[in-house]
């Protein structure tokens, strides 16, 4: 039986990724070496680096002025080093989950933080709107796609300060105007590689304006200054990610990706809406995720919550659990899932539903 991943992270990369980085992990670039045993300076090692980042800048279009770095700590060390760097006196946070949450927790040992809006109050179910950015902040910070409840902004908004966004769950999944930013950051191991390395994209001019003293490793300028190299990068996740974007790059990239994405996400909606068993937990359509699709059961079928999860599971749908804070179910649909994982899915919704209705 095939099993279908829909794990919202650590979650499903292409085969190809999987199977060119056995290679490498075998033999390296025709060094005769595994990736995982040669110098991070060596010049194959260098080179794939150099490229890994050309495919980001590449692929996401990404303008004159801006540096790509591969850094360790994960998504959460960004929500520290984003404030550290960038907040003198006051920073804007949309707090649209724990994610958001958690970085404009961070933010508060540098600053003050106004949380301009906030959509806590039912679970986080829509991204707010009309809301005021103020104009005398050092930056705004947003969390383009909210992994836990199934929501995001697949817009590039325009924005009267600095706009950081936190892309770890939807990077690559759209094309975006990374113009609009000023700071984009993410975790690997939702739409690129395994878990280990975190991508910063960073226009350089943004930098040097706080007064605070920075620690060496936590100061965005280091990593730029060492070409990404200042200490031992996480080369094996490095090196996954690159062919995570050769993949894609032969695919079409990300025009292609992002139709593929609706496609998938389309198909599992429709089903969510029309299946009298299911209802999706994000309401307003414009705030529906492509990465990650929350539903739940009918009140009236409820209790057939935890059989559904059986019967799925049995069926060989992989992590489709919901958030504890959320329940249900929450199928990610990241790049690398494949439409007949979402229609297999759709298989189990409508075989649990005839059986048991
Ligand atoms: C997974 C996730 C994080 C956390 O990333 P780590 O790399 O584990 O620190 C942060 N933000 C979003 C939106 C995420 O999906």
């Amino acid at each position: 039986m095939k099993t279908h991943n829909f794990s919202a992270g650590p979650s499903i990369l292409p085969q190809y990724t999987i199977d060119e980085t056995i290679k490498g992990i075998q033999n390296f670039a025709g060094t005769g070496l595994s990736i995982m045993e040669v110098s991070h300076r060596s010049k194959e090692c260098v080179a794939m680096f150099e490229e890994a980042r050309g495919l980001f800048k590449e692929l996401l279009n990404i303008p004159e002025g801006y540096t790509v770095l591969f850094l360790g700590g994960g998504a959460s060390t960004q929500f520290l080093m984003v404030a550290m760097n960038l907040l003198n006196k006051k920073a804007a946070y949309l707090n649209t989950g724990a994610w958001a949450n958690k970085a404009l927790k961070e933010a508060k040992q540098f600053g003050e933080v106004i949380e301009v809006a906030s959509s806590k109050d039912t679970v986080y179910n829509y991204i707010p709107k009309g809301y005021t950015i103020p104009t005398d902040a050092d930056y705004f910070h947003i969390t383009t796609n909210n992994t836990i409840y199934g929501t995001e902004i697949k817009y590039d908004m325009d924005c009267p300060i600095p706009l950081v966004a936190d892309m770890s769950s939807d990077i690559f999944s759209r094309p975006v105007d990374v113009s609009k930013y000023d700071l984009i950051y993410g975790g690997a191991q939702k739409n690129l590689a395994p878990a280990g390395v975190t991508f910063v994209i960073i226009k350089n001019d943004i930098l040097g304006k706080v007064e605070r003293q920075i620690p060496t490793m936590l100061d965005y300028t280091t990593h730029i200054e060492g070409d990404t190299m200042f200490n031992t990068p996480p080369v094996l996740p490095v090196y996954a990610a690159y062919h995570t974007l050769n993949w894609l790059k032969n695919l079409g990239g990300v025009e292609v990706m992002q139709k593929m994405n609706e496609e998938k996400a389309a198909i599992l909606y429709n089903e969510i809406d029309s299946n009298p068993m299911f209802k999706g937990t994000v309401l307003d359509k414009e705030d529906r995720s492509l990465m990650n699709i929350c539903f739940v059961m009918e009140d009236e079928y409820k209790h057939l919550e935890k059989d559904f999860y059986e019967f799925a599971t049995a069926k060989g749908m992989s992590g489709i659990k919901g958030h504890r804070s959320v329940g249900g179910f929450r199928a990610s649909t990241y790049n690398a899932l494949p439409k007949e994982s979402v229609q297999a899915l759709v298989d189990c919704m409508r075989e649990f539903q005839k059986a048991n209705s």
